[in-house]
């Protein structure tokens, strides 16, 4: 018999755990929040629990993170690590800390099937769906690994759906996951410091509004279908317009959530002046940010960032129309941690690491 992660459950699930082996359901509770308020990772620091329970989980059940094989650090702050899954596979994980918050970007999926042309995740082609434990287990390690601030905050304020992967994709795993990033019992989270990030699955777009209520940020990178079906492919099969009604429908409750748009800006490709005020057009009546990505170029890619100048005249068309617009820093270059880098050569590498011996948690 497989031991279950109590890692992965939500608090639904961790109730259902507990009945089925005949104990009360406020055990639930009790072990979500040695799980994910104190960190424990041993059934013998739950004190409030008896011991022959104590025993019994150790013999039915586990707490199982990913297992750090790297972890780097870049100039600006910013933390990657690279993370071991139990079967052998790899993904990353990045911690962006600032003056006002710090920011995990988690994984959903080992690799990506969606072939964005200018992503180098795609490169990697896709593996497999992430468990919840191995999503929820990517913010409880990143707790440990980062301690707690001098006044005895958790350093991870904000998670953002930004890593490898498509989390639409991955659906049932990825919503238990954020259950437990905003449930009281779990880390507490408020709904507006969780990000899905999603490229366009509009019917589960559609779902996630039944299930979840938590921020939404949307791979835009282009105003037409003809480029959009070029650069993020899923457009062919749920084109721009359709997308738009879905996000509308996504937040027109309480009328007060927005959508978050990225734009990788490309030169001479989605950058021009025209492009700006088709943006501004369709993004009219829906509450938005809109946040332009310089490109982080990678081996064999086709494509340049815009430069500055481009950038600068772009966003002040969007912002002139009354859309708050961010230029996002590109942050962690020197460890390949910014967007679309993360882990082209992660399986390759991991097997180097795996090699050696000298880099384990330990060392780290
Ligand atoms: N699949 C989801 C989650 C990945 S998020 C999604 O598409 O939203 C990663 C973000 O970084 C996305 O907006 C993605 O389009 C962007 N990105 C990917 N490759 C990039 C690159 N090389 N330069 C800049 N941004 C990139």
């Amino acid at each position: 018999m497989s031991r279950v992660n109590l890692l992965g459950l939500n608090r639904k699930a961790m109730g259902e755990f507990f009945t089925e082996i005949g104990e009360k359901p406020f055990r639930a509770t009790q072990v979500l929040k040695w799980l994910h308020q104190y960190g424990v990772s041993e059934f013998d620091a739950m004190t409030n629990l008896s011991k022959s329970l104590r025993e019994r989980l150790q013999v039915e059940a586990e707490i199982r993170a990913p297992e750090v094989i790297l972890d780097q650090l870049s100039e600006d702050g910013t933390r990657k690590w690279l993370l071991r899954l139990p079967d052998g596979n790899a993904i990353e994980m990045v911690f962006i800390p600032e003056k006002d918050r710090g920011t995990l970007c988690i994984s959903s999926q080992v690799g990506c099937a969606l072939d964005c042309s200018f992503c180098s995740t795609a490169q990697q082609g896709f593996n497999r769906n992430l468990s919840s434990a191995e999503i929820i287990g990517q913010l409880w390690l990143a707790n440990q690994l980062l301690g707690k601030d001098p006044k005895g905050e958790r350093k991870v304020t904000n998670v953002v759906f930004m890593g490898m992967g498509e989390p639409l994709l991955n659906f049932d795993a990825v919503v238990s996951a954020m259950d437990l990033m905003v449930d009281d019992h779990g880390y507490g989270m408020s709904k507006r410091r969780v990000t899905l990030s999603t490229s366009g699955v509009v019917p589960a777009l559609m779902r996630l509004k039944e299930t979840s209520d938590v921020a939404l940020a949307v791979s835009l990178h282009a105003v037409r279908d003809e480029l959009r079906n070029e650069l993020v492919p899923i457009n062919r099969k749920y084109p721009i317009k359709e997308l738009m009604a879905a996000c509308r429908h996504y937040i027109d409750r309480e009328g007060r959530r927005k959508v978050t748009w990225e734009y990788v800006m490309l030169a001479g490709v989605n950058d021009s002046e025209r492009d700006a005020r088709e943006l501004v057009k369709l993004l009219k009546g829906i509450p938005s940010k809109v946040n332009l990505i310089p490109f982080n170029p990678f081996p064999e890619t086709r494509y340049r960032s815009s430069d500055s100048e481009t950038i600068t005249r772009f966003q002040n068309i969007l912002v002139n129309a009354g859309i708050v617009t961010i230029r996002r820093k590109t942050r962690g270059e020197d460890i390949d941690a910014a967007c679309g880098q993360l882990a082209g050569q992660v399986q390759d590498r991991t097997k180097r690491r795996f090699r050696n011996v000298e880099v384990t948690q330990e060392s780290i």
